[in-house]
């Protein structure tokens, strides 16, 4: 069957542009398309599983909203807190207690050291009580040359030795990446020292000079999220795309033609031709890649060659357990443990309400993919008996628990990373194609969000300079 999106638009009739995959950046690609295409524009939005969000999902879990993938939004920048404006979502927006998260160490919670970047010290004098700092003497030369990367795990243990990274550094990153340190590019995770690090010859001064305050008044909070959870963010922002969504249809094979473009999409047996003057890949490394083969094989070799770490997550409710006044905990990978995180959601956001305590707990790194063919109950077992491990604790029953598993989720920028995709990126020119999302530009929701809009806004200026 043949099924196009609308008639080709050879007389300059309105624009037709195809979205693949309906995350986050596919929807705020789509929502801004329409802002600039018009009403008349056909927005066609391709989503192969049976629902909106990929790894932004929200449940109700014992009388609340919890999420089972990602749980906050980045408020230091600020694409997904205006984007949660623009689409009726600004009163709905809530914000963390300010609680630490603890590190876990030798059985013990501990508070993470202020002043850090993502576990880097400012002053070695400050982790003492942790990690033993040793910076290495001064050269004189910047540590990094422009345009140039190396691992996070190799500045950091050159620099400051193998302690600060294991016991603070990696924990951070794997909170985010689940990740190998000595496999995550500077240049992609930490973009901003890596150009104060073109300045400078000592790591301490490149992350003191970032870690300055910009000026008095309150501090802003640093994350946010949606009451009610991020799934109504995913949907406010496809009502607003007022786009055409089509659920369940995989798009499996991409080509162009005189006129722009087409693919195949819907199931095998009885594909469906989708015409389009523009095209937006906001799919994961791998489908993306497969989708470019035939189109770009420059841009899909360095698509395919994006690994994924995979997680799970257990979700407790419990009617009371003896947690710590804090927002969660982290843990080094050397202590040998399952479990790398642990998020007490009802004591981290208030809008949760601590009627019921909640905790989310995070399992799984790079490499660890085998964890995931464990049946629920077994996880489930590992986690609370981590958990009260790591907190002293004798974990009561929870009333209510769940296993998510996340397979494949989180992208591994290794170093060269952005060159390589802004090399993919010149590869597929200015062909009203675009690539967006984790799989190249950023891990995090805004990133995402940021990514989409960015190609929207290159695809509309290639549409209108046709
Ligand atoms: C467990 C977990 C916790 C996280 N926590 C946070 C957090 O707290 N804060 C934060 O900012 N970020 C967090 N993240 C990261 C963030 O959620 C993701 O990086 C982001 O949501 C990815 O958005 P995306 O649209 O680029 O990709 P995805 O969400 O992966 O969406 C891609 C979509 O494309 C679809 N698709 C794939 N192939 C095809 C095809 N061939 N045809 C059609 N559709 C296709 C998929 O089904 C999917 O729906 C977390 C991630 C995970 C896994």
């Amino acid at each position: 069957m043949s099924w196009a999106i609308t008639p080709d638009r050879a007389d300059g009739g309105p624009a037709r542009v195809l979205v693949v995959g309906a995350g986050i950046t596919g929807l705020a690609a789509a929502h801004r398309l329409r802002d600039h295409l018009g009403e008349d524009a056909t927005i066609v939005v391709a989503e192969q599983s049976s629902r909106l969000g990929g790894k932004i999902r929200t449940v109700d879990f014992a009388g609340r909203a919890v999420e089972t993938g990602a749980e906050s939004l980045l408020a230091a920048r600020p694409e997904a807190i205006e984007l949660a404006r623009a689409v009726g979502l600004g009163g709905d927006l809530v914000y963390p207690a300010g609680l630490k998260p603890g590190l876990s160490l030798g059985g013990e919670l501990v508070d993470f050291p202020a002043g850090h970047m993502m576990g880097i010290p400012g002053d070695p004098a400050d982790v003492a009580a942790i990690a033993d700092a040793k910076e290495l003497p001064d050269d004189g030369m910047p540590i990094l040359r422009p345009g140039a990367d190396m691992s996070v795990g190799e500045l950091v243990r050159s620099r400051l030795g193998a302690e600060v990274l294991d016991r603070l550094v990696a924990p951070m990153l794997s909170g985010v990446y689940a990740g190998d340190v000595d496999r995550l590019s500077l240049r992609a995770v930490m973009p901003q020292l890596a150009t104060a690090l073109e300045r400078h010859s000592r790591l301490t001064d490149a992350v003191t000079e970032i870690k300055r305050p910009a000026g008095t008044g309150p501090a802003k909070p640093v994350f946010a999220t949606v009451d009610g959870g991020l799934t109504r963010l995913v949907y406010a922002t496809s009502a607003a795309a007022r786009a055409d969504v089509r659920l369940g249809m995989t798009v499996r094979e991409l080509r162009q033609t005189p006129y722009g473009w087409e693919a195949v999409a819907g199931p095998v047996p009885d594909p469906m031709r989708l015409k389009a003057d523009a095209v937006i890949l906001a799919v994961p490394a791998r489908p993306a890649a497969d989708l470019l083969r035939g189109v770009e094989p420059h841009a899909a070799a360095t698509l395919s060659g994006v690994p994924y770490a995979s997680v799970a997550l257990a979700a407790f409710a419990f009617d009371h357990i003896d947690l710590p006044e804090r927002s969660g905990f982290l843990t080094p990978a050397s202590g040998g443990k399952t479990v790398k995180a642990a998020t007490f959601a009802s004591q981290k956001w208030p809008h949760l309400g601590r009627r019921r305590q909640i905790v989310r707990v995070s399992m799984g790194r790079l490499g660890e993919e085998a964890l995931l063919q464990y049946d629920d109950a077994t996880l489930a077992k590992t986690a609370l008996r981590e958990l009260g491990e790591h907190l002293g604790i004798a974990v009561p029953e929870p009333i209510e628990w769940r296993i998510d598993r996340w397979g494949g989720a989180l992208p591994q920028y290794s170093p060269g990373h952005l060159t390589r995709v802004a090399a993919a990126r010149e590869a597929l020119g200015k062909r009203a194609i675009a690539i967006a999302g984790a799989a190249v530009d950023g891990v995090g929701i805004a990133a995402c969000i940021a990514s989409g809009q960015a190609a929207a806004d290159e695809i509309s200026a290639q549409l209108k300079s046709e």
